[in-house]
């Protein structure tokens, strides 16, 4: 990663300085590194003496409950459940920072995508995704050569202690949630890993961070109903065609039947990918009017690309996302499918 500008450091102290209402927001669905950039924001600035709320576009999934802790109904506001206070939050702000998003798009922000836009609050980005909206912010920290939203943020605010001089600098109750949301984005030190990632990693331990229980909390408390799921869709629903890509579709009659709740499925599109052959690992969830679409790639593979192309998404160069409108784009859940793996055909065709 590149190194943090000092005067980028100094213009986000005084900014934090001068503002009175902070929000700290999101994408919506929030994974690891999102509740975890937001948690150990939040508890940054509340340690600041600041009036501070996180606010989504959706709540925290279950599964994610251990990260956010207490401060998720004291401080988290979320749409799904309050979409006026959420709203209003923003609207009363005069700062607010956009983590693990880079635009102000309905796919990433939901129901608050024009609230955030149109607030006259000043914008303070910190994610790692390609192409943010730069014209959106007043100050960016941007850096897609790194692990994750939580890695950046680590960097942004082992700074920001510094030059503010704050002592004893990040407690666990930062690192801890740090820690967890770059382990979700890197698939515990699989991908995106770089040297930062490790130094931050050995930082975070140092400080007495307990990486067994994050890894406890992440992989080992799961219901038996997701294994079976990934079980069924592995062995008989997964289809490989001759150019490489795996595709896996869940319905809305399978998350019925299983009893998925939102989080349940982290992971799943990545499993494919360990198939030798497999070159992309596309996954279909079923939501309302359309598919969610989640691609990972290998090296040499755009996911991002295909993703931009024909899912009206973005995200990485190896780990994307989107969606197939129904019946804009597709007529119904199997055609879906069948245009899933029609558009990545064409993308593998063109890419060789
Ligand atoms: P996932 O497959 O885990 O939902 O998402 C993988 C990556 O793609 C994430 O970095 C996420 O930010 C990005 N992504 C997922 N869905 C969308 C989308 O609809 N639009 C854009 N621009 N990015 C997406
Ligand atoms: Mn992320």
């Amino acid at each position: 990663m590149k190194d943090i500008s000092r005067d980028d450091i100094l213009k986000l102290h005084g900014m934090i300085s001068r503002a009175e209402r902070i929000v700290v927001t999101a994408h919506m669905r929030p994974d690891g590194d999102a509740a975890g950039s937001c948690t150990a924001l939040l508890r940054y600035l509340l340690g600041t003496g600041k009036n501070v709320r996180v606010v989504l576009p959706d709540d925290c999934p279950d599964s994610l409950a251990f990260l956010t802790g207490e401060d998720y109904g004291r401080h988290f506001l979320s749409a799904e459940k309050a979409p006026g206070p959420a709203k209003e939050a923003i609207k009363d702000s005069d700062l607010i920072f956009c983590l693990d998003f880079n635009s102000f798009s309905g796919a990433r922000c939901g129901d608050l995508a024009d609230a955030l836009a149109l607030s006259s609050a000043e914008k303070v980005l910190i994610d790692h995704h390609l192409y943010p909206q730069r014209e959106a912010f007043s100050l960016l920290f941007s850096e897609t050569e790194i692990s994750s939203t939580c890695e950046l943020l680590f960097w942004v605010l082992t700074a920001l202690a510094s030059a503010e001089d704050r002592k004893p600098g990040l407690g666990t109750d930062i690192l801890t949630p740090l820690l967890a949301g770059m382990t979700t984005d890197t698939n515990n030190f699989g991908n995106s890993v770089f040297p930062s990632t490790l130094r931050m990693a050995s930082m975070a331990l140092e400080a007495g961070v307990d990486r067994e229980s994050i890894l406890q909390h992440l992989y080992n408390e799961y219901g038996e109903n997701r294994l079976r799921l990934l079980g069924k869709l592995l062995y008989s629903d997964m289809d490989i065609s001759p150019d490489g890509v795996a595709c896996m579709m869940i319905d809305k009659e399978m998350l019925r039947k299983f009893n998925i709740k939102e989080g349940d499925t982290e992971g799943f599109v990545n499993k494919p990918l360990e198939i030798g052959k497999v070159k992309m690992s596309c996954l279909l969830k079923e939501d309302d009017g359309y598919m969610r679409v989640s691609l990972r790639s290998k090296k040499g593979v755009s996911a991002n690309r295909c993703a931009a192309e024909f899912f009206h998404g973005g995200g990485h160069e190896l780990a994307a996302g989107g969606r197939i409108y129904i019946p804009d784009d597709a007529g119904s859940p199997a055609e879906a499918r069948e245009y899933a793996v029609k558009c990545t055909q064409m993308f593998m065709t063109r890419e060789k």
